[in-house]
């Protein structure tokens, strides 16, 4: 042990045989820019997964071993009426290398944050307070690298609100233009179809 259960990148222990998962685990070897221990439910959950995959294999002898591996970072939470959303990399400091479109509204209690670099323009994460985004649209855009000004012209695929809640993507897109003299346009609204052909 150090802080937490030591546990390599199958999330075994020193002692065969044993594994660990969740708050408890400190992994030996964790991703780039991932942090020993990550004390949140999502990871758990993934850890369970992988854990239990290689409990099996091993009592089976069937299976190879899976690495441990959270993807790209998120996480969600509520608490009272306040919900906030994370995707990718959103840091307390804005890196110099970074740049931020920040849309807050006029009732101070919705907010959306979206960091890109600065140099290439790619999509590098999502900060919601309010508004929900759809995990598997952000995630997919940041994998792939998307440059911002695709991911706003597209930004209603990620839209997740619920029904009749008001959307504000057209006014981060207005937002941006305002920034940077450009004049995108918002090209996709929410839509189930649209969202299910993009992560197809
Ligand atoms: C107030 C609070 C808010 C949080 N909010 C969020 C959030 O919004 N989003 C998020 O992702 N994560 C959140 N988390 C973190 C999340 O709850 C934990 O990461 C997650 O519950 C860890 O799951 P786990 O199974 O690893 O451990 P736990 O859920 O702690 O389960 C461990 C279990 O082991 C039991 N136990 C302990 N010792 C023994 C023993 N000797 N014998 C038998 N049983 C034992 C405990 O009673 C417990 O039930 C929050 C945590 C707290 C405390």
């Amino acid at each position: 042990m150090n802080r937490g259960i030591l546990v390599d990148e199958y999330l075994q222990t020193n002692i065969p045989d044993v594994f660990a998962a969740g708050d408890c685990v400190e992994l030996r070897q964790p991703n780039a820019g991932r942090r020993a221990i990550e004390a949140i439910w999502y990871t758990g959950r993934m850890m369970g997964e992988t854990a239990a995959n290689n409990i099996l294999g091993a009592v089976s002898g069937a299976k190879s071993p899976v690495r441990y591996n959270p993807g790209i970072w998120f996480n969600s939470a509520k608490f009272f009426d306040i919900e906030y959303q994370v995707y990718g990399d959103i840091r307390a400091q804005l890196p110099e290398d970074q740049a931020t479109l920040y849309w807050e509204h006029p009732g101070g209690k919705k907010s959306i944050r979206l960091n890109y670099d600065k140099a290439s323009g790619r999509i590098l994460g999502f900060n919601l307070m309010g508004v929900r985004y759809r995990h598997e649209v952000c995630d997919k855009w940041i994998a792939r690298g998307t440059p911002v000004e695709e991911v706003l012209q597209q930004l209603g695929l990620a839209n997740f609100d619920p029904e009749f809640y008001p959307q504000h993507e057209s006014e981060l897109v207005a937002l941006y233009n305002r920034q940077t003299g450009k004049s995108l346009k918002l090209k996709q609204k929410r839509g189930l179809d649209a969202v299910l052909a993009f992560l197809r």
